[in-house]
């Protein structure tokens, strides 16, 4: 439920509530907006009723929410989450777009893809060090290496980067070096990483998952968020259906279905949802038209040399005419890029 405090309700009443609250085992989220503070409480509605909540001083109503994922939802917030990674902004009006190899492979690597990205509009490079691949026999990232070559390529070209921890032990190392938090597909209802990586107060980029309602992801962006970070990034990859004529099936219908449910921004993965190069400018364009915030695409030097997903890799040239291609459609739904 949410407690609605009085317009100029002070900062004792607000603490005052809260206190009660938490006695009485609620997990309380005060949200301070211009003229009037609320506080999310979760918990047993029965015990507010039972002590007079209503009743205290400042509070001026309690409304119930009857969503599951109480953060999240637009019931609680109405206006959209703007994250903010430095002087990037992602959820605003500004598209942003993201883009690098699957994973680092080495700095030239890198470096090249990065400069080329940047060139073409691109504000956040990706790039894994953390693979969780199908395969155990396949390529599973540089690790801490591969941290390291991230960060310092950012740092060289301005870009935000953006890479997957896929264990709960490496939430803090991963933290030190990336700008946003990365929880991959596989990993969606990693309920103990989720916590953790809410718990850093990082940014971060949740995937849905490989079968994953969206019910079930907007649950799992409240683990994040219960956690401590409100800064969720969601990203629809594709889901796995009966098609088998792309990688994944990209579900064009989750980006207005969560900007409805939700207030956090939504971005696209057209590379994991086709799986196919030939088919990712036409998923991304489908995807701003759509409502989407923005996109995170694979960009490989060399996509035949890549050690991860190279088939679906766009080239750097190819990159660059599709953020071209992507102006007019931006325009069209009232967004800038
Ligand atoms: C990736 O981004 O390279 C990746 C592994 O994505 P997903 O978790 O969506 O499969
Ligand atoms: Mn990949």
């Amino acid at each position: 439920m949410i407690i609605v405090m009085k317009t100029g309700a002070t900062e004792r009443q607000i603490q005052d509530v809260e206190k009660v609250l938490e006695e009485l085992g609620f997990q309380t989220h005060p949200i301070y907006g211009a003229v009037k503070t609320v506080i999310g409480a979760i918990g047993d509605r029965r015990l507010v009723e039972a002590h007079s909540i209503d009743h205290m001083e400042g509070v001026e109503n309690i409304v119930p929410i009857m969503s599951p994922y109480k953060l999240v939802g637009r019931e609680l917030i109405h206006d959209n989450t703007v994250v903010k990674v430095g002087d990037v902004t992602i959820g605003g009006e500004e598209l942003i777009v993201m883009a690098g190899p699957c994973a680092v492979e080495d700095e030239d690597q890198l470096m090249s893809t990065a400069l080329k990205i940047k060139e073409a509009g691109a504000k956040v490079l990706r790039g894994g060090a953390f693979k969780p691949r199908t395969s155990p026999y396949s390529f599973q990232g540089l690790e801490e290496e591969g941290l390291k070559l991230l960060a310092e390529v950012g740092r060289e070209t301005g870009l935000k980067t953006v890479t997957e921890v896929v264990d709960t032990r490496d939430v803090e190392l991963v933290s030190r070096y990336a700008d946003i938090l990365q929880v991959g597909a596989r990993s969606m209802q990693n309920f103990k990483l989720l916590t953790e990586c809410g718990k850093s107060q990082k940014p971060v980029l949740l995937k849905r998952g490989l079968s994953a309602t969206i019910e079930e992801w907007l649950m799992a962006a409240e683990y994040v968020v219960s956690a401590g970070s409100s800064n969720v990034i969601l990203c629809e990859r594709g889901i796995r259906t009966f098609e088998t004529a792309t990688r994944n099936t990209l579900d064009i219908n989750a980006i207005p279905v969560v900007k409805e449910l939700s207030h956090l921004p939504i971005i696209v993965d057209p590379s994991h949802a086709t799986g196919n190069w030939r088919w990712v400018d036409a998923a991304s364009r489908a995807s701003i038209a759509a409502g989407a915030d923005g996109l995170i695409i694979e960009v490989h030097p060399d996509p035949s040399r890549a050690s991860s997903d190279g088939q679906q890799s766009l080239k750097p040239d190819k990159f660059a005419n599709l953020m071209k291609s992507l102006k007019p459609i931006a325009k069209a739904v009232d967004r800038a890029l």
